[in-house]
């Protein structure tokens, strides 16, 4: 363990193994710590089509492709009987960048494993079974306590960039963590064999269910594993009155479709419930330090967004990082603006999507979607994480906003039963994320 580095980056998942690469590919001296090891489980498998411009850029995306199931799309299936359904592939989308047709869902130990090897492969100096416990900033520069087993070490930087996840070390040290008084869910998940796949070149699609309290999600792996999910109310998971694994088939079944997909599943892992875990972050960022990931912000995986906003902030990011350390005062000015708009304006525009991914407006505009305008395709566009750069998504954006308005006076009793569900959800107290 060295006693000193340009940068320290705290956590070893997509945001930080992303920071630590790119740093260290530019000569930089670079420190990754991780306190568990890799391969290690973790939630989170299904990426998304932006994300592999910056897969590209690592140079990584023909050892992805040896790893994952290539997703083409994704289904969404409402509770009702007869079945309705509606499928999106990505290559509909608006303006398809090269490469971002499709995407793939991975195992994350694999996929993070992956990772976290390129950045020891870029140069950066990596450690797993390395737990930072705490980061002190009395001089003007960051310095860390760090655990690797019996031993622990100081070590000083230039520079922090926490990529803890949602163990969040600055934001709570800061006292910066802010619950989401918009919205919150919990969830329970587990991998399962035997449940089946969609027919044909859907077969690695992600499939959504929407059911009374929440949506489930089912994502085809690797090995013939099916990752199953439910993200519920918060206030639904407490009242959990049964053992947990029959209270989540209990929950599949609110979806009959999703039910009978489960006939035949056996399960390969624990079920594992989680709290809430939507928060924001008071401030992404100080004079020699910057959150990244999940340690900035989390909110609802409805989208399949995290790693691409881990990956995507640790890029954005990195450019703060560059100037900082260069003495460029006003490039990192320009950065640090840069990267608090463009962070936020990405989540902010998907925020609006998930938030009203419950309610009927928005379920009836997901199941008949129509095209005029390219609406249809420019809400694929987004589902795709085409979230920052495209004027025409964003035009488009505002008129579906406005169609989804008036919808909701057709459903006004529903839409705000579903509203006032959602803001005495999100004033539940807030549990951290298990
Ligand atoms: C139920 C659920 C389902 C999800 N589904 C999806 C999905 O389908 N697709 C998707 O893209 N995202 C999904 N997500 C979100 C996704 O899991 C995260 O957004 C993503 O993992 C964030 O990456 P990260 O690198 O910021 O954090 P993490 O992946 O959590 O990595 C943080 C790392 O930091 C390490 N660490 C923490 N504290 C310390 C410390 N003190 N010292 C050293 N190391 C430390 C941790 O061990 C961990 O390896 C889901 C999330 C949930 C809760």
């Amino acid at each position: 363990m060295p006693s000193r580095a340009d940068v320290v980056v705290v956590g070893g998942g997509p945001a930080g193994a992303t920071m630590a690469a790119l740093l260290a590919r530019d000569g930089h001296d670079v420190v990754l710590l991780e306190k568990d090891r890799h391969p290690r489980f973790h939630i989170g498998e299904s990426l998304l089509p932006h994300n592999m411009k910056i897969i590209r850029r690592l140079g990584l995306d023909e050892r992805l492709a040896t790893i994952g199931v290539y997703k083409p799309g994704a289904d969404f299936t409402a509770d009702s009987v007869p079945e309705q359904r509606h499928e999106i592939r990505f290559d509909e989308a608006l303006d398809v960048p090269e490469g971002c047709g499709h995407a793939w869902q991975v195992r994350r130990s694999e996929f993070d494993r992956m990772l976290f090897e390129h950045a020891g492969d870029c140069g950066a100096q990596t450690f797993v079974e390395t737990h930072v416990k705490a980061i002190d900033f009395d001089g003007k520069a960051p310095l860390l306590t760090v655990q690797q087993g019996d031993s622990t070490h100081r070590l000083a930087a230039k520079f922090v960039v926490d990529a803890s996840g949602r163990d969040a070390l600055l934001a709570r040290r800061f006292s910066l963590q802010e619950r989401n008084r918009e919205h919150a869910t919990a969830a329970l998940y587990g991998h399962f064999r035997n449940v089946p796949r969609r027919a044909g070149a859907a077969s690695g699609n992600i499939s959504i269910y929407w059911f009374r309290h929440g949506w489930i999600w089912m994502i085809p792996l690797s090995g013939e594993i099916m990752s199953v999910g439910a993200v519920c109310n918060p206030d639904y998971l407490r009242g959990r009155d049964r053992d947990v694994e029959d209270f989540f088939f209990d929950t599949l079944a609110l979806n009959p479709h999703a039910a009978e997909r489960m006939q035949s599943a056996e399960r390969v892992s624990p079920i594992t419930a989680t709290g809430n875990y939507s928060y924001f972050t008071r401030e992404l960022m100080g004079p020699n330090w910057l959150l990244i990931g999940d340690a900035g912000m989390f909110v609802d995986p409805v989208f399949s967004s995290g790693v691409f906003f881990a990956m995507y902030s640790a890029e954005q990011g990195a450019e703060i990082v560059r100037a900082e350390l260069a003495g460029e005062r006003r490039a990192a000015r320009r950065a640090r603006r840069n990267y608090r708009r463009r962070v936020h304006c990405g989540v902010r525009e998907l925020c609006w999507f998930i938030y009203r991914f419950p309610a009927p407006a928005m379920r009836h505009l997901f199941l008949n979607p129509s095209n005029v305008f390219q609406l249809r395709q420019a809400v694929i566009s987004v589902l795709a994480g085409d979230l920052h750069d495209n004027p025409r998504v964003r035009r488009r954006l505002r008129l579906f906003r406005f169609i989804y308005m008036l919808l909701s006076l057709r459903y006004l009793r529903e839409a705000l039963r579903a509203r006032r569900q959602r803001l005495r959800n999100a004033d539940l107290e807030f549990d951290r994320a298990t």
